[in-house]
Formats: C-alpha cells, sequence, structure tokens
C-alpha cells in the first residue's frame, strides 16, 4: 500500500500533467470505488481547470477552479499513469488491466490520466474547498510529519501515558498523518527502538530524536521516488524504488544493517500485520 512519500511521489509525477491544465473530459468507468462515487462526478470534473495539486497524509488533492476539491486515495492498488507513464510501483506488484482502468482524465493538451485499481480499495470524493478540512477522510488527521507542526513536544505530549506498542502509537494516524507499515518498521530501525516498547513508556529524549528519523526516513524515500521519476522517464524500466532502500521491511532473516550489531531481521506480527525488526539493536 502506498504511503506518504509514494503518494507525494506520484502527486510530483502528475504535477507537469495536471497542475494549471483543464480537463476536457473525465470519463468514469463505473460507480464506485471503495465507496460509490459523488453525484454526477463526470460532469463536474468535464471542463474544469486543476488549479493546483495538493496532498494530505496518503490523499491526493486536485483543487479546481470551480471551488471544489477532487479528493484521490490510491487505496491498496491503485495507481494513475499518464499515457504510458506508470507512476509508482509498489512493492507488491499486481499486474495493470486496461479492464481496471476505472476513470480516465482527459487533460486539453491531449494526455490522458488514468486512474487504475484492480482491487477497487481506493476512493475519490468531490468536496467544497473551503470545508476540506472537515471532509471525514481528512478531518481526524493528526500533523504532515514533514510540516512544522510535527515536532518533538507534540510526539511527546501524543506518547505521554500511552500504554500501546510504539509501532501502533506511530500508525495512529490521530498522532502523525501519513505513516503506514513500512516506513514505521524502518524509523524505528534507525531509531534503535523495540517497536513492542510501550510509547508512555520510552524516554523522552529517545521519544524526541524519533522526529528528525522519521522525517530522514521519509525524505530519504523521496528522494528515492525522485530519482526513479527521472529514471523512468529515460528508460522504460519499473518504479522498483523501495527494495533498494529498506533496512528490515520484508527482510526477515537477513543480517541486520547496523554497524557492528551482528543481529538478524525478524518478523513479528502486531495487530495483525508484520512488523520487521532488529531484536539486537532495537530495544
Ligand atoms: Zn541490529
Amino acid at each position: 500500500m502506498p504511503e506518504l512519500p509514494e503518494v507525494e511521489t506520484v502527486r510530483r509525477g502528475l504535477e507537469p500533467a495536471m497542475a494549471g491544465r483543464t480537463i476536457a473530459l473525465a470519463e468514469v468507468r463505473r460507480p464506485d470505488l471503495r465507496w460509490p462515487f459523488p453525484d454526477a462526478m463526470a460532469e463536474r470534473l468535464s471542463g474544469a481547470r486543476i488549479d493546483a495539486l495538493g496532498r494530505r497524509s496518503k490523499y491526493l488533492l486536485l483543487h479546481l477552479d470551480r471551488g471544489e476539491t477532487l479528493i484521490v486515495h490510491l487505496g491498496m492498488s491503485g495507481r494513475m499513469q499518464v499515457e504510458h507513464q506508470k507512476l509508482g510501483v509498489f512493492h507488491h506488484e499486481t499486474a495493470p488491466l486496461a479492464q481496471h482502468d476505472h476513470v480516465i482524465f482527459h487533460m486539453d493538451h491531449g494526455s490522458r490520466v488514468v486512474f487504475n485499481d484492480p482491487r477497487r480499495f481506493g476512493a475519490m470524493d468531490l468536496v467544497a474547498t473551503d470545508r476540506l478540512d472537515d471532509h471525514w477522510l481528512l478531518a481526524k488527521l493528526g500533523p504532515e510529519p514533514l510540516g512544522n507542526a510535527f515536532d518533538e513536544d507534540h510526539l511527546v505530549a501524543a506518547f505521554a501515558g500511552r500504554n500501546t506498542p510504539v509501532k501502533s502509537a506511530l500508525l495512529d494516524q490521530r498522532i502523525v498523518a501519513g505513516l503506514g507499515n513500512i516506513y514505521v518498521c524502518e524509523a524505528l530501525h534507525r531509531a534503535g527502538i523495540s517497536p513492542r516498547r510501550k510509547a508512555g513508556r520510552i524516554a523522552a529524549r529517545r521519544v524526541r530524536a524519533l522526529v528528525p528519523i522519521i522525517r530522514d526516513t521519509l525524505g530519504d524515500a523521496l528522494e528515492a521516488g525522485g530519482s526513479s521519476l527521472r529514471d523512468y522517464r529515460q528508460a522504460d524500466g519499473a518504479l522498483g524504488y523501495f527494495q533498494h532502500t529498506f533496512r528490515v521491511y520484508d527482510r526477515e532473516g537477513s543480517p541486520c544493517v547496523t554497524d557492528r550489531c551482528g543481529g538478524t531481521i525478524s518478523r513479528i506480527v502486531q495487530s495483525g500485520r508484520s512488523t520487521f525488526h532488529c531484536p539486537q539493536c532495537q530495544r
């Protein structure tokens, strides 16, 4: 499932094709994805200019000149493709099929942006831009991890007294928005914190240190995403950028990359999801 860096990479990849451009025709080929599409979505999108392409957490935001914003969530398997250019091939790849091209944006300059989603866990909704923050998908989201509101004091306060494992606390979108399973595992390994440790029992100085580590983890993934976009324009290969940057995710049984650790990455299950960590250097 795409997390914040992947969605941001998609946003950046879509910008040249969509920002400042008009949707000549929106083709909506089914009534729903995870939820029904909003009423008259095709009509409300066709002819609208996209003033700006934003992002909140894992949601793409297409701000239209008509005072509405299209919220797009990629779900498990959704992707946006510009003509034949794929933006974001995620860790668990599924074969793209034209039959899963559910929404097609025919842009005024001739290119097409296709929303393809075989598993249909994605979502789209149209909302008045001035009430965007009240939308049910966005209203309860905590601060953006790369924004100023996500700082050391915020995280210390959010963790205080919490009896849940730190892994779950960081996945809680009310505490910080946009982190998912992969980057939480990665950040905790960088921080040397056990994913099982109770959030409220971690020393404040270690919690504070987590903030720049989370930013760096996401920043490195964004950098990899950016170079994968550039590479993609040059070659016709896949954007398989994750695999090269994981320290623990999906590396069960592999040696820990921490200097002089000598540990082996292990997989445990927390709240029904795999956690990868090094029992040796994450305490
Ligand atoms: Zn280790």
